[in-house]
Parts: structure tokens; sequence; C-alpha cells
């Protein structure tokens, strides 16, 4: 099975969730840069304090943040046996700052997995999930801001790792056993 993996998709297609049952499934650590800065903002760290402003818009945070916070994460010893990338790389010049962090180490991306989904469903999703965890990003008008920002960033993506052979399409509708199954079975189909 791959074990360098960019997990693709809206906000609120469950990446998180997904993410978290393939890391445990393959022991495996789950780099979610969304989580990694929720943990600083909680913590009251500079790189919290910086990040949290671009959040709450549901902008993005800048590159050289984020492609710094991603590059040390990397370098920690758990990812040497694998990882899964959940929300990094987000727009197209990361995805070439990640190809070379990952080209030190003699690493690639060996897949990665796009969660589809329809619009209507990610908004219902996202204001469920803002009633159960008060994320600060998932007010209204801040969701369709993220949403806008990943059609315009973001989307543009899956096409560069299609042109690599590496696009691994998911239906994400569904419940989280019936998607799991089909992200097992995806990356095992081109195992
Ligand atoms: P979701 O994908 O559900 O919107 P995340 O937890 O992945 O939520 O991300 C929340 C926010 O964190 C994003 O809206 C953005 O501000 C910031 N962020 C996360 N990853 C990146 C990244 N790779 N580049 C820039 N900003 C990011």
């Amino acid at each position: 099975m791959k074990r360098r993996l960019v997990l693709l998709g809206p906000p609120g297609s469950g990446k998180g969730t997904q993410g978290s049952l393939l890391s445990a499934e393959l022991g495996i650590p789950t780099i979610s840069t969304g989580a990694l800065f929720r943990d600083q903002i909680a913590r009251g760290t500079a790189l919290g304090v910086e990040a949290q402003t671009y959040m709450a818009q549901g902008h993005l945070v800048p590159d050289r943040v984020v492609n710094a916070m991603v590059q040390s994460r990397l370098g920690l010893a758990d990812a040497a046996v694998g990882f899964i990338l959940d929300g990094y790389p987000r727009n197209v010049p990361q995805v070439a700052v990640l190809d070379s962090i990952l080209a030190e180490a003699d690493w690639a991306i060996e897949a990665a997995v796009s969660f589809e989904l329809p619009e209507e469903l990610i908004v219902e999703r996202l204001l469920k999930r803002a009633q159960i965890e008060g994320r600060l990003d998932d007010t209204e008008p801040v969701i369709r801001e993220r949403l806008a920002v990943y059609h315009l960033q973001t989307e543009p993506i899956a096409a560069v790792y299609q042109s690599r052979g590496l696009l691994t399409p998911v239906d994400a509708v569904g419940s989280v056993e019936l998607v799991a199954d089909r992200v097992r079975r995806a990356l095992e189909a081109g195992a």
C-alpha cells in the first residue's frame, strides 16, 4: 500500500475523519495543517497569532509560514515510515515546495486521494460541524469564503497530480465506514 499520501477535497469533505482512520490503519501520522494551526492558536504562540487572523477570514495563511511548518513536521522521525498530508498542499506553489522538501529525503508523493462531494452537502456538513465544534471559521460567511478560496486556489492542484498519474478520486457521499472502504479499495487498486 502507498504510504506517502496527500488528501485533496473541499472543506467538509471528510479529509480529517478519513485521514485519522487511515493513519491508525497504516501506522503512519496524519499531518493536518489546519489542526497544527489550531494547536498553535490554542497555545497562544506567535505562529498561532499570525495564522488566526487569516483563518478567521477564511483566507489562506501565507505560504512561507505554512511551508516552514510542514517542512519541520516532515522532518520528525515518525514521518520516515510514511505520512498523510491533510490540508497541504493547498495551492499550486505549495505543490512545488512540497516536491522539493520531499526530494531532499529522496521521497515523493505516491497517491493524491481526492474526496468528491456536491457543494450543497459541503455547506450543510460545515454548518452542522459549526454547531458541534464551534470552530472560529465555521460561520456561514466564512464558509462561503473558504469555498471560494478552495475553488480558486486549491482545486487546480488536482490537475497537477492527475498529470502525474497519482490522482485517486473517491466518492465522499455516504457513511464514514462506506467512504473509508472506498478509500482503502482505491489505494489498493493502484498498489
Ligand atoms: P478545512 O479544510 O475544513 O477548511 P482546515 O482545518 O484544513 O479546514 O484549515 C483551516 C484553515 O487553516 C484554512 O482555511 C486556512 O486558513 C488555514 N490553512 C490550513 N492549511 C493551509 C495551507 N496549506 N495553506 C494555507 N493556509 C492553510
